[in-house]
């Protein structure tokens, strides 16, 4: 099969203290839950419980354009608010663990979904506190209400693209619970009102695409959405919403179909759905990739929302020495976990801890002008060029998307990236 990617830039990412792809781990339940009453895109969620209440597993806590609930059965012991490495301030409860768990070894019922209309489905996911657990985290009813509102041809991109080792989370998702993102791909589809369904694949994963290809026919039984698979490149950052699309484009040409806009998801998210729909679950835990210099015994773990990033690493045997940097995310992207009590949410698919040696790789120096930032932008930038102009010229949008190809080639550590995407706005960025 024909492998699509983009033109220029880029690399072949690797890292050896990401987690290796194999089975996940279900991690211990936690004692105490930290649920954030935020969505990550800033909205604010009213609590319905207050401290001192007794919770069920699944319950409802807060109510807000995303629902919130609790992950584990307990009380409310606090009310706590602390402020991010963004300088975002968070407001949580903090859930003790007690009593019985109404969903965990439970059969669980299976709920059709066919003959329920898409709006009822949005509001189902909407209730059940379904977000977009890639990236920004937005309430997926309101990008499926944006998405569905005009006429225009558009098609559902299934993103199993895997540029990056910190994702192997999510191809382990892909394997262990492939009906659960193939069947959510579908209420997706209706949902959203798309017209063909993309199952779009990094071209070494070319097995696991022809499953899902596979197990979706036989759902679908010939039914009205055409399902294609693409196979795509694994260089970084290929499963950028412009490099994907660039790579999808390229395909609609070669094939002559029309795929019109797109709406990507991932596998995470598409799972969230059907946890939803199909068992009317909210989103209890998530599959994450830890790992890094400073960690013991990486692993790929199921976790539950709201375990803190402590208790994580300390399931993975704790760590090696102290680390210099903690983060959750990807090295490329991360974001810096200021204390080790901040919880797993629902967009965290990584987290990582580094030794001296590998943080180093965070101490700058002078530029020697080797180029290589150049050579890797898939846009075209001079991102050399750009770090220099900052603070001198009035900021602008440059067309970074804040790969951070540049950032990680650089031999002389200087934050570009970090820099170009602040100095343009944030909301420009991932
Ligand atoms: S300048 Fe922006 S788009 Fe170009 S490599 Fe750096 S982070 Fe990526
Ligand atoms: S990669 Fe770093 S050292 Fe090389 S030209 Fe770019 S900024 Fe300078």
């Amino acid at each position: 099969m024909k492998v699509y990617s983009f033109p220029r830039g880029g690399f072949s990412y690797e890292d050896h203290t990401a987690p290796r792809r194999d089975s996940s781990v279900v991690a211990y339940l936690p004692t105490i839950s930290v649920i954030p009453l935020v969505h990550n895109d800033g909205g604010r969620v009213q609590p319905v419980v207050s401290v001192g209440d007794t919770v069920k597993e699944g319950m409802l806590i807060g109510w807000g354009h995303t629902n919130v609930h609790a992950t584990v059965p307990g009380k409310v012991i606090r009310r706590v608010s602390w402020k991010n490495a963004c300088e975002q301030e968070i407001e949580a409860l903090v859930i003790r663990m007690g009593g019985t768990f109404e969903k965990l070894g439970k059969k669980e019922e299976i709920f059709p979904w066919e003959g329920i209309s898409s709006h009822d489905l949005r509001r189902i996911a909407s209730d059940y506190g379904v977000v977009e657990m890639e990236g920004s985290g937005r309430s997926l009813a309101d990008m499926l209400f944006s998405k569905s509102g005009g006429k225009d041809h558009r098609s559902l991109v299934v993103r199993c693209v895997f540029d990056d080792p910190w994702l192997v989370a999510d191809y382990t998702l892909c394997k262990e619970r492939s009906t659960a993102v193939v069947e959510g791909s579908l209420v997706a589809a209706k949902m959203a009102g798309v017209h063909r369904i993309v199952f779009a694949f990094s071209h070494k994963e070319l097995a696991l695409g022809e499953r899902f290809l596979q197990d979706s026919a036989g759902i679908l039984e010939g039914g009205p959405i055409p399902v294609s698979l693409v196979l795509t490149g694994s260089r970084y950052p290929q499963r950028n919403y412009r490099e994907l699309e660039i790579a999808l484009r390229s395909y609609e040409k070669r094939e002559m179909i029309s795929l019109g806009s797109l709406l990507i998801l991932g596998p995470a998210t598409l799972a969230a759905i059907y946890d939803a729909v199909r068992l009317r679950k909210p989103i209890l835990d998530r599959y994450i990739a830890v790992g890094g210099s400073a960690v013991k015994n990486p692993q790929i773990m199921r976790v539950r929302i709201g375990t803190r990033i402590g208790d994580v690493f300390a399931e993975c045997g704790g760590f090696v020495a102290k680390p210099r940097r903690i983060a959750s995310g990807s090295p490329l992207q991360g974001r810096i976990v200021a204390d080790l009590d901040e919880p797993v949410l629902k967009t965290t698919y990584a987290a990582f801890a580094m030794l001296d040696n590998q943080a180093d790789f965070f101490n700058k120096q002078n530029c020697i002008g080797c180029g290589e930032c150049r050579m890797v932008c898939p846009v075209g930038l001079d991102p050399e060029e750009l770090y220099k102009k900052i603070g001198h010229d009035s900021p602008e949008n440059w067309g970074c998307h804040g790969c951070g190809c540049c950032e990680l080639v650089c031999p002389s550590r200087l934050p570009l990236a970090t820099a170009i995407c602040s100095a343009q706005g944030a909301s420009s960025c991932p």
